[in-house]
């Protein structure tokens, strides 16, 4: 495994490998999830890359940006036999001097996450437009997880003919129903036994998901039905989870 510490070291990998190249955006603190993300491209190409930033732009001034886990020593050791490269830019090999754009993709981006995290899909979709020129890839994965995410890069992709083909992988979950999540080691004791049933009361009770979890500690956001899914967000004390299921 290649670790590339800035954009100069990703350019100079970058110009000598002419194959099908296969990239993994994360913000690290992998997890299993992340890890099925990597096996499901690895057949589709010649060497596939991990990127690890942890993208300010994405996270609103009330957000847990400072906060969220960073453990750079323990990720590269779980990714060492699985990819050929990692990348782990800076804020600045990602955003230069006087960097002062934004993407905006219409409609997806729109209500959901889009509504009560403002600015959020702007922020991803500049970022991965930026990671995908920088990087180069024939084809990038992501979680289904992060429905409304996958929704907006497949239009990123579409509206901006970027030649990128974008794969999708069925979200992981615990034992016990929860989505893995970077965000679930906030959880105390408590809030990790209470956790499971986002995905419990989306599956039994629907759009009706809301009232249940609100009476079981949550704080939901919002369950609504959307692209053929049921989607939710919910508060467990200071974490936000978030979870979609296929409408059966
Ligand atoms: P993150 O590091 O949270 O930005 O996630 C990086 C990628 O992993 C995104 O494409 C996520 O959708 C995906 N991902 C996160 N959690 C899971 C999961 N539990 N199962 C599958 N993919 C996931």
């Amino acid at each position: 495994m290649e670790i590339l510490h800035s954009f100069s070291e990703l350019q100079l990998a970058r110009n000598q490998f002419k194959g099908r190249l296969g990239l993994v955006p994360t913000m690290g603190a992998l997890h299993e999830g992340h890890l099925s993300l990597i096996a499901q491209i690895r057949p589709k190409v010649d060497a596939v890359m991990a990127t690890i930033f942890v993208n300010p732009t994405q996270f609103g001034p009330n957000e847990d940006f400072n906060k969220y886990p960073r453990q750079e020593k323990a990720d590269l050791e779980k990714l060492e036999p699985l990819v050929n490269y990692v990348y782990l830019p800076k804020v600045v090999d990602i955003y230069s001097t006087g960097f002062n754009s934004h993407i905006h993709i219409g409609d997806v981006s729109e209500g959901l996450d889009g509504d009560f995290r403002p600015g959020h899909f702007d922020g991803v979709a500049t970022v991965v437009n930026i990671l995908f020129n920088q990087t180069r890839p024939q084809a990038a994965i992501f979680g289904e997880k992060d429905w409304q995410q996958l929704m907006v890069i497949k239009k990123l992709v579409a509206d901006f003919s970027i030649p990128v083909e974008i794969l999708s992988a069925p979200t992981l979950r615990e034992a016990d129903g929860l989505a893995m999540s970077s965000r679930n080691a906030y959880l105390t004791e408590q809030e990790r036994k209470l956790a499971p049933l986002l995905y419990k009361y989306m599956k039994e009770y629907g759009l009706g998901a809301k009232e249940k979890l609100d009476a079981a500690g949550f704080s939901t956001q919002y369950v609504e039905q959307r692209w053929g899914r049921l989607l939710a967000a919910a508060y467990l004390g200071k974490t936000r989870l978030i979870d979609n299921i296929e409408i059966s």
